[in-house]
């Protein structure tokens, strides 16, 4: 697909406003083609609700995002379809009224899948609706009618945080995938010769050796030479059934002061979150500032695909700015990313440890964890 940015013109930009001012992101009137400043700012304040990345660029993501903002609950109706699966903010309404009445499908992501129809049927069950997995109109006005007056749990974080305590301390056995950005021809940023696609594969490896060693199992979510869509990296990882989803990625800025390290998980910023995700990504953040003395950029909620379509908590790691020469020297370093490496490992264990035999942050370190596991293992 192509970019839009501030100076294109023409049709592609006269659907971008018109899409804009339906979100009320644009003042009505008549539609120009011309990408100006309004409608980067009106792209930046869709893209912030939306909490994707702020650049003011429509890409794929934010393109696929105006297409679902457009359609509201009660605009068609709603069924699984498996040879073309229904996404749109309709579906996602659809999922957060049956998350709140207690049915469980998975996170409301907005894609009509196979658990959504399953929820959909139990409550059209439980309604005494006919149960035909499609939300038309009789299931829409049993919806509104309910969710008026009900409200509920959320059933997914919770089920999240019982199968972190129902798993165990021990990382052996533990599934974990290890999502390295980018690859094959697209490098990620590249910065004097060095990309982020290189050295998030090298970072990898060197965790995978780690928790190989620790008896987890763990799957790389793509090959030396492919470089597979956000959301075929979440399918990967659903389709594995992994325990956790770590996304190693570096960060660039056009500006050479931006630095630090960062963590992201699911959450939409107005308080639905994965709450195993968020607690992985503070333990990731803390070990990480810690051992490294990179700048601490704090953890973050976002709804970026990979983060939202998978099943289990998943967190991205923005390790450093390339943009930054401090930053990308240390990067640079092998053993710097093997601190890395050892700082990751040690925050997974304490995600699974739910805060017992704790050590200070940065003090644990990977032959501790050996000796602990090993011990567990006899
Ligand atoms: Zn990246």
């Amino acid at each position: 697909m192509q970019l839009l940015r501030r100076g294109d013109l023409g049709p592609a930009v006269a659907e971008l406003r018109a899409m804009l001012i339906s979100q009320a992101l644009l003042p009505p009137g008549p539609v120009r083609d011309v990408f100006d400043i309004t409608v980067e700012h009106a792209v930046c304040a869709f893209q912030q609700r939306r909490g994707l990345t702020v650049d003011g660029i429509i890409g794929p993501v934010t393109h696929q995002a105006l297409c679902d903002a457009r359609l509201r609950l009660g605009d068609r109706s709603l069924t699984y379809s498996v040879s073309h699966l229904m996404r749109g903010d309709d579906v996602a309404t659809l999922q957060e009224r049956l998350l709140q009445l207690g049915y469980d499908v998975g996170r409301a992501d907005g894609v009509f899948g196979p658990q959504t129809e399953r929820a959909l049927r139990s409550f059209q069950r439980d309604y005494g609706l006919q149960v035909d997995g499609l939300c038309g109109p009789g299931t829409l006005r049993a919806l509104r009618q309910l969710g008026l007056r009900i409200g509920g749990g959320r059933p997914v974080y919770l089920r999240e945080q019982e199968q972190v305590r129902q798993s165990g301390p021990a990382l052996r056995g533990k599934r974990i995938v290890i999502d390295p950005c980018h690859g094959g021809p697209d490098r990620g940023s590249v910065v004097e010769g060095v990309a982020e696609a290189d050295l998030m594969w090298d970072l990898a490896q060197r965790l995978e050796g780690r928790m190989a060693a620790t008896g987890m199992e763990t799957l790389l979510s793509r090959g030396p030479g492919s470089s597979p869509s956000e959301a075929e990296r979440a399918i990967f990882a659903n389709d594995a059934s992994a325990d956790l989803v770590l996304c190693l990625h570096t960060d660039a800025n056009g500006s050479p002061h931006a630095q630090g390290v960062a963590t992201f998980h699911f959450g939409t910023g107005n308080g639905t979150t994965s709450t195993v995700g968020e607690a992985l990504a503070g333990f990731l953040q803390r070990e990480l500032v810690h051992r490294t003395g990179m700048l601490d950029c704090g953890t973050h909620p976002k709804t970026w695909e990979v983060l939202r379509m998978t099943r289990m908590p998943a967190v991205r790691l923005e390790l450093g700015y390339l943009t930054h020469p401090h930053d990308r020297g240390k990067l640079l370093d092998p053993a710097f990313r093997d601190v890395v490496a050892e700082g990751i490992l040690i925050a997974v264990k304490r995600l699974y440890l739910l805060g017992e035999n704790d050590q200070p942050t940065g003090t644990f370190t990977f032959a501790d964890l050996l000796r602990c596991e090993l011990a567990k293992a006899e």
